[in-house]
C-alpha cells in the first residue's frame, strides 16, 4: 500500500512521513477514525514506507522487494494480529493450520478495499462466534517482539481492532508497548478508540484519520473510474465522509445499470418493438454521460458473461444479484461468437455516441442489431 494510492488526506500523509524523515516516529501508534476512514490503509502505507528500500520524498518506491511483499502483505517482518472467533480447547490443537487460513482470508479482506469494517470482515468469512484477540495471540506478539527482524531492518507489529483484544491479551501487551526493542514499531488501526484500555491508550501516540471530504471522495470515484461524473457528484455528499459508504453507493448505481441493460437485450431479443420504439424514446431523453454507461455496462456484462462461460467465474467483478441473468443470459442465449458480435456492436454504438451521432437512430440500429445477434440460429 502506497500513500499516493490513498485519495486526499495530504496533511496526515505529510505529517507521518516528515515524522520519519526526522527520526520523531513514536514506538507506538494508534491510527484511528470513523468508519469508511483510511485509517487502515494509512497504517500499511506508512509501514510500506518505513520497510522500503528506496524510500523517496513523498511516498514508498513501490518496486523494491520490500514493497512488493508489502503490497502483499507478506513481508515477514510484518507481524498481523486482527479478532477471530475465540476457540474452544479443542480447536487450539490445530491452531497453525487455521491461523495460516485466516490470515490469507485477513490479506483478501484488507486488499479489496482497505475501508471494510468488522462487520464485513464478519460477513467475509461467515464467523458465527463472537471475535477477539486472544492471550495466545499477545502472547505471540510478545515472542515476536523478542526475536531479531528478519530483514535486518523495521519490525513491525500491526494490529487491526484492538478494541477486541481481550482484557488479559491488553495486560500482557502492556510493558512490551511500554518498552520494545529499537527498530519495532507498534502500530494500532481501530474505529473506536474509546473502547481501547486506558493503560493502552496512554501508551500510544494517537493520529486521527478524518473523514473524506467530499471533493476527495468524488475525485477519487472519477479518476479511479468507478463512475461517471454526475453519479459522483450525487454519491460524495451521501456518503458523508466514508469511502466504504461511497463504494457501497456505487454498487448500487451499477446495479440499476445492469438491470436497465438486462431489459433492453430481453425487448430485444424477443423482438418486441412497440418496446423497442418506446425505448429508444426514453434513451434519446437521457444525458449524454448515462448513455453511455448503458453500452459500457454492456461490455462489462458480456466481459463477465465471457468470464462465466469460461468457468473463470473468481475473476468476475458482478454483484451477486446480477450473477443470475449473467450466468442465464450466457447459457441461453450467447454463444462465444455472439458474445463477440454483440461485443463489437456495443463498441462501435459507444464509439458513435462519443461523435454526437444521430442519438436516436443509433440507439434503434443498436437494438435491431443487438436482436439479429441473438435471435440467430446457432
Ligand atoms: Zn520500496
Amino acid at each position: 500500500m502506497l500513500f499516493s494510492a490513498i485519495p486526499g488526506l495530504d496533511e496526515i500523509k505529510e505529517k507521518l512521513i516528515t515524522a520519519v524523515k526526522t527520526n520523531h516516529l513514536a514506538h507506538a501508534l494508534l491510527l484511528y477514525g470513523p468508519e469508511g476512514s483510511a485509517n487502515l490503509k494509512v497504517a500499511l502505507a506508512l509501514a510500506t514506507y518505513l520497510m522500503c528500500k528506496n524510500r523517496g520524498a513523498q511516498d514508498a518506491c513501490g518496486t523494491c522487494d520490500s514493497c512488493q511483499k508489502m503490497a502483499k502483505l507478506i513481508h515477514p517482518d510484518l507481524n498481523i494480529t486482527f479478532p477471530v472467533p475465540g476457540r474452544s480447547k479443542e480447536d487450539d490443537k490445530d491452531e497453525e493450520g487455521r491461523g495460516g487460513d485466516i490470515l490469507a482470508s485477513w490479506r483478501r479482506f484488507v486488499l479489496d478495499t482497505g475501508y471494510g469494517n468488522l462487520q464485513d470482515w464478519v460477513a467475509h468469512n461467515g464467523f458465527t462466534k463472537q471475535l477477539n484477540i486472544s492471550k495466545n495471540a499477545a502472547r505471540n506478539i510478545i515472542q515476536t517482539v523478542s526475536l531479531k527482524s528478519f530483514e535486518g531492518g523495521y519490525k513491525i507489529i500491526f494490529i487491526w481492532a484492538p478494541e477486541l483484544m481481550h482484557v488479559t491479551a491488553a495486560n500482557a501487551l502492556l510493558k512490551v508497548l511500554e518498552e520494545p526493542p529499537s527498530q519495532t514499531l507498534f502500530l494500532l488501526v481501530a474505529h473506536q478508540p474509546d473502547q481501547l484500555l486506558n493503560t493502552i491508550l496512554s501508551r500510544t501516540q494517537k493520529v486521527l484519520v478524518r473523514s473524506f471530504t467530499d471533493d476527495e471522495i468524488r475525485k477519487h470515484l472519477l479518476q479511479d473510474g468507478f463512475c461517471g461524473s454526475e453519479a459522483a457528484m450525487q454519491i460524495a455528499p451521501l456518503a458523508d465522509g466514508s469511502m466504504r459508504e461511497a463504494y457501497r453507493l456505487v454498487d448500487q448505481v451499477a446495479d440499476e445499470n445492469t438491470a436497465k441493460f438486462r431489459d433492453w437485450m430481453r425487448i430485444c431479443y424477443n423482438l418486441d418493438i412497440n418496446a423497442i420504439v418506446s425505448q429508444v424514446e426514453v434513451f434519446a431523453g437521457q444525458d449524454k454521460e448515462t448513455q453511455k454507461l448503458l453500452f459500457l455496462t454492456g461490455l462489462n456484462t458480456l466481459r463477465e458473461s465471457l468470464l462465466n462461460k469460461s468457468q473463470l467465474d473468481h475473476l468476475m467483478r458482478t454483484a451477486p444479484s446480477d450473477r443470475k441473468f449473467i450466468e442465464d443470459f450466457g447459457k441461453n442465449v450467447l454463444t462465444e461468437e455472439k458474445i463477440v458480435a454483440l461485443y463489437r456492436l456495443l463498441n462501435d454504438s459507444h464509439y458513435h455516441l462519443e461523435r454526437n451521432a444521430n442519438i436516436k437512430i443509433l440507439f434503434a440500429d443498436a437494438s435491431f442489431n443487438a436482436a439479429r445477434i441473438l435471435r440467430k440460429k446457432s
